[in-house]
């Protein structure tokens, strides 16, 4: 069979300014669809209700925009996978919860995040903060008993039932051979969340399965959600894309850059006078 035509994706998150961080990661995913001739997509991950803000969405477009990046499809300019904003894509992931549910590949879960800090004997604030706690096994309900219905509102917690101790694998475009094993590295993970809204992990993998991506870029910082999306992709009978993980930025004290680094955003740096190209320049020095 010809291999698949290219299809790669920028996913941002309406939660703050785009920074030179972000813009970093996009340009190396456009750079790859062009290199390829293949379809980019814009997916705008706006799912969190609480986070996102409408005015982030309109700044995001224009700072892509100002960057020069083109997209075939996305929210403003549609496509045969639309609606591209995961908040219309409601119905999708829903359906995929109810598939994982029939095959009994889920549990509820009552536990609060302390409950679980507290099992695994882990600090509440600092290191790991941005990540998922491993799940801990004793508070896994035993395999094969039976589930309650999902019902029409979600108020509790739905996580994904890892399957204990198995190695996985995938050989990343840039990091090369990644390994963790279920249990140890991640533990049974958030697919639903008691506010009613599905979680990052499982929004993400329904998307790049639906819209057909075979290759996501994305920041290396997502390397261990990686192995949860493969364990998604899986339960839903779906291949997975391949995936290049790029190198993160730091600031000048090492610190990794987040939407607080307001002096980073490509804003303040549009303000500055600084060119797209000059940017693209620095990029491809630093990835060299
Ligand atoms: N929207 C996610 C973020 O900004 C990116 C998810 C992804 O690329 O998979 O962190």
């Amino acid at each position: 069979m010809p291999p698949l035509a290219y299809r790669g994706r920028l996913a941002p998150s309406p939660t703050g300014l785009l920074h030179l961080g972000h813009a970093r990661t996009f340009w190396v995913a456009a750079e790859r669809a062009r290199a390829a001739g293949g379809t980019l997509v814009l997916r705008n991950d706006d799912l969190d209700a609480q986070r996102f803000r409408l005015d982030f969405v309109d700044a995001m477009l224009e700072d892509l925009r100002w960057l020069g990046f083109r997209w075939q499809e996305g929210p403003d300019t549609g496509g045969p996978h639309a609606p591209y904003n995961q908040s219309g894509r409601r119905a999708h992931y829903r359906a995929a919860l109810e598939r994982l549910h029939a095959a009994g590949l889920i549990f509820p879960c009552t536990r609060s995040r302390r409950d679980v800090l507290d099992a695994i004997g882990a600090p509440h604030e600092g290191a790991g903060a941005d990540d998922e706690p491993v799940y801990p096994r004793e508070f896994r309900p035993p395999a094969g008993a039976p589930l309650p219905p999902l019902g029409e509102t979600i108020t509790v917690n739905w996580r994904l039932r890892v399957p204990e101790g198995e190695e996985l694998a995938f050989t990343d475009g840039r990091c090369g051979e990644q390994r963790a094993t279920a249990g140890r590295d991640f533990g049974d993970f958030l697919v639903w969340r008691k506010d009613d809204v599905p979680s990052y992990q499982l929004a993400c993998a329904v998307d790049d399965a639906e819209m057909a991506i075979t290759e996501v870029v994305r920041g290396a910082d997502l390397i261990r959600s990686t192995f949860r999306q493969l364990l998604v992709f899986r339960a839903l009978g779906r291949p997975a894309p391949r995936f290049y993980h790029c190198p993160l930025m730091n600031d000048d004290r090492g610190e990794r850059l987040a939407k607080r680094h307001d002096a980073l955003s490509l804003r303040s740096l549009r303000a500055r006078g600084v060119t797209p190209a000059e940017i693209f320049a620095q990029f491809a020095a630093e990835l060299a």
